[in-house]
Parts: C-alpha cells; sequence; structure tokens
C-alpha cells in the first residue's frame, strides 16, 4: 500500500495496478494525462478511431469519495475484453493527490469540481486537451455525499430520465435511495434531481456541467451516502454502471443499423 495512504480504499497505487491491467487485457493504453501535484491522472479511451459519439465515465474527482473510484474500476473489470469493443472515455480518478489523502480538494485547497471555466487549471487544461471535441451520447459521473441519507442522481437530458431511474432502481437493491424531497439545495423525486438551471450557490463550473454544455446528449451522476458501508458504496456504484450500460446496449439493438446511435461499437463504426 502506498506509505501515504491513510486506508487501503485511499491507496492510489493498487488503484492504478489494477487499471493497468485491465487496460493490457482490453489492448488500449492506460494514457497520463496530466500530472498534478506530482500525481499522474489516467484516461483509457476505449476507441480512437471513430467519429460517433461514445460513452464517458469517470470517478475521484473528490478525493474523499473513494467508492465511487473503486466502483468504476469494479464494474470495468466485470466488463473486461467488451470494452474494447464499444468506444468509451474513461478517467478512473481525477484527483489523485486528494485520493491518498482522503480530501475532497486539491493540493491548493480547491474543489477540482468547480474548476471546469479555468482553461489554465493544469487538471481543465489537459483533461481539455484529451477530450477535445468528442461528443458522448451520455456521460456518467459517480460521487459520494456526506449528507445523503441514501443514493440519488442527478439527471440531465431527456433521453437519459427513465435510464437514471432504472439504474438507481438497480443500485438501490444494494442501497436504498434518499428520500428526501429536497436534496443539496434542490428539488428530488424519488432519488432523482433534474436541475433546469445552475443553482446560485454553485460557483465555478462542475465537471458534468461543462460536459453538458460541451460534449454530452445527457447526464447522469451518482450519489451515495458516505456514511454507509465501504463495500456496499462500491457495490452500488457498480450495480448503477451495469444497469446504465445495459440499457445502452439493449437501445442499441433495438434501433437497427444504429448501434453507434446509442453506445457505438468501435468496430461497427470504423
Ligand atoms: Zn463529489
Amino acid at each position: 500500500m502506498n506509505a501515504r495512504a491513510p486506508h487501503p480504499a485511499h491507496d492510489f497505487t493498487a488503484l492504478v495496478a489494477r487499471w493497468k491491467r485491465l487496460a493490457r487485457r482490453v489492448g488500449r493504453p492506460l494514457v497520463e494525462v496530466a500530472r498534478v501535484s506530482r500525481q499522474p491522472v489516467y484516461a483509457l479511451r476505449t476507441a480512437t478511431e471513430t467519429e460517433a459519439p461514445g460513452v464517458y465515465a469517470s470517478a475521484g474527482i473528490h478525493g474523499d469519495e473513494p467508492a465511487a473510484a473503486w466502483g468504476l474500476l469494479a464494474w470495468a473489470e466485470a466488463e473486461g475484453e467488451r470494452l474494447r469493443e464499444e468506444n468509451w472515455m474513461i478517467f478512473p480518478c481525477l484527483n489523485p493527490w486528494g485520493f491518498l489523502r482522503n480530501d475532497r480538494h486539491d493540493a491548493q485547497g480547491r474543489d477540482l469540481n468547480r474548476v471546469f471555466h479555468e482553461a489554465k487549471h493544469p487538471l481543465v487544461a489537459s483533461w481539455r486537451r484529451f477530450v477535445g471535441a468528442s461528443r458522448f451520447r451520455l456521460s456518467v459521473t459517480l460521487h459520494e455525499d456526506f449528507d445523503a441519507r441514501g443514493i440519488y442522481v442527478y439527471q440531465l437530458g431527456n433521453g437519459s430520465r427513465s435510464l437514471a431511474q432504472r439504474a438507481l432502481a438497480a443500485a438501490a437493491r444494494v442501497i436504498p435511495c434518499d428520500t428526501r424531497t429536497f436534496i443539496d439545495g434542490h428539488a428530488a423525486k424519488r432519488g432523482v434531481i433534474r436541475p433546469v438551471r445552475k443553482p446560485r450557490f454553485l460557483i465555478g463550473e462542475p465537471e458534468a456541467r461543462r460536459l453538458w454544455r460541451r460534449h454530452a446528449e445527457g447526464i447522469v451522476n451518482l450519489e451515495t451516502p458516505s456514511e454507509f458501508a465501504f463495500e456496499d458504496r462500491v457495490r452500488a456504484h457498480r450495480e448503477f454502471l451495469a444497469c446504465v450500460v445495459a440499457q445502452l446496449r439493449k437501445a442499441s439493438k433495438r434501433v437497427p443499423g444504429s448501434v453507434e446511435a446509442v453506445l457505438p461499437s468501435a468496430r461497427g463504426a470504423a
């Protein structure tokens, strides 16, 4: 375990070792996109030859939300070689410095999920370069919340509405939904928040909002409650993603000849 990690859940070295192993299985490089505060930020892109919209997934932008990063890994490991047949862009852990220290923020004490409007920020500059002009059918961002009383999702884009609800129901078999009608400053219905506009109290641009404005047709953002058992939180993230992906694959089959319309096959689009 990395000497600085306070708990195995924050062992960034172990997390990266497993992503590297998985990348070898998939046959695609785990790319070092940036080095921020001497820690590498990696990404895995499974298809490079297609311009059809893919799917974006990320975790770990808040270092004190480790189950999201391990859940993303657990889901990806279960997919294995199948990832290579589809068009994915995955950021396994966007804030390794914070992840190692169980800290929400970066080394400068900033919330990285509020800086995506800053073109010169070292993480954001590299992220923007790597993402380029990519279009995503869907973006899945994974988080945890200390105040949450169950799992809940933020969702944007009409196409992803039922998808988000079904995926939340799948994850709710592990951790029940947060039943509050007002969560994190937003109206919520059975664990689903559909923010109509950027809340006034939100300063700066979060990753998901940047993706929504520039890159993605739909956004789903899962939050698991940090006070619940770690393994359950990891499983909730994994089940959520598995259900999202199952639905995308099913929809691809339903629309004949338009595999790339929903979850593009790298082979099909090449
Ligand atoms: Zn978060």
